[in-house]
């Protein structure tokens, strides 16, 4: 890894930090997404970051995927994961944490699920574990807590502009005995008190681009040169390309999805329509098998 390359990461990672600390103190029960959503984005430019994909904050058995539409009503409330991505010329830290907004703290052991499986992963790295091994770590901490793993999410390699970058870790033991060479990784555990699986609802409100084709429109041509220069193979949402294109980008982007010239990610929802907490860090695998995570403060 270059050296400009490692302070991008680390840059990524600082900024994502302070923006983690804002989230905490921004977000209260009851408070609109789209305003979440809009704050969030804002800090992170603010820092000097790029957002890496739009903020996701899915709701209780939504597990992830979701993010505001322009005029969304949704409120915050039961089980968030606020799920960030942000990039430093292309390099990306990805990082997530759940909060509990009722009352009663009802998800408080949900959220300690994840976030002990993945305090476990991360403590395991610097013996070189396999994926297997790593999955494993996973599933028997969340499982510890009387909770399972969602086994059909993982997490990732990462690399320059790509969020998921070819190779998966597995959250449970998946018999893979490869272990993780130099680069650049996100683990990110998934508990509920459903099936532990996830199947893929509508969409998300979150986009990327997939076969670029000729558009027909005029506002498809001007959203599609717009995303090609800044957003490239990283995704987006429609609420930003209608905060920046105005009500047509609606036609447009619709246009440009029925073309498949980009593609709407699906909501990732739990089967049982049980709750399910999230825990994400990136981390940086060094030629001499250092770990630096560059997410954690
Ligand atoms: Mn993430
Ligand atoms: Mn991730």
């Amino acid at each position: 890894m270059q050296k400009q390359e490692l302070e991008d990461y680390k840059k990524a990672g600082e900024i994502s930090i302070k923006v983690k600390e804002f989230a905490r103190e921004l977000i209260k029960p009851d408070m609109l997404l789209l305003e979440i959503a809009q704050k969030i984005e804002a800090k992170i430019y603010e820092l000097g970051g790029k957002p890496a994909f739009p903020v996701n904050l899915s709701i209780d058995d939504i597990a992830a995927h979701y993010h505001p539409k322009a005029d969304d009503e949704t409120k915050a409330t039961g089980l968030l994961k606020i799920d960030l991505g942000i990039h430093v010329n292309g390099f990306i830290a990805d990082t997530a944490f759940s909060l509990d907004l009722t009352k009663d703290n009802q998800h408080k052991e949900l959220i300690q699920a994840s976030q002990e499986a993945l305090n476990n992963a991360l403590a395991l790295l610097p013996k070189n574990p396999s994926l297997s091994e790593i999955g494993k770590t996973i599933q028997e901490s969340i499982e510890a807590k009387g909770f399972s793993p969602i086994i059909n999410l993982s997490g990732h390699s990462l690399d320059q502009n790509e969020v998921h970058a070819g190779i998966t870790i597995p959250n449970y033991e998946n018999n893979n005995e490869n272990e993780l060479e130099e680069g650049t990784y996100a683990i990110e555990p998934f508990a509920t008190s459903g099936e532990g699986r996830i199947y893929e609802g509508e969409g998300g409100n979150i986009f990327v681009l997939q076969n670029p084709k000729n558009p027909r429109s005029p506002i498809a041509r001007e959203i599609l040169e717009y995303i090609m220069d800044e957003k490239e193979t990283l995704p987006f949402s429609s609420r930003e390309i209608e905060e920046k294109f105005g009500k047509m980008a609606r036609l447009g982007l619709r246009e440009l999805e029925q073309s498949g010239t980009i593609h709407h990610f699906p909501k990732l929802i739990e089967k049982a329509h049980k709750p399910v907490s999230q825990a994400e860090h990136t981390f940086i695998k060094t030629p001499n098998n250092e770990i630096i995570i560059t997410t954690k403060g």
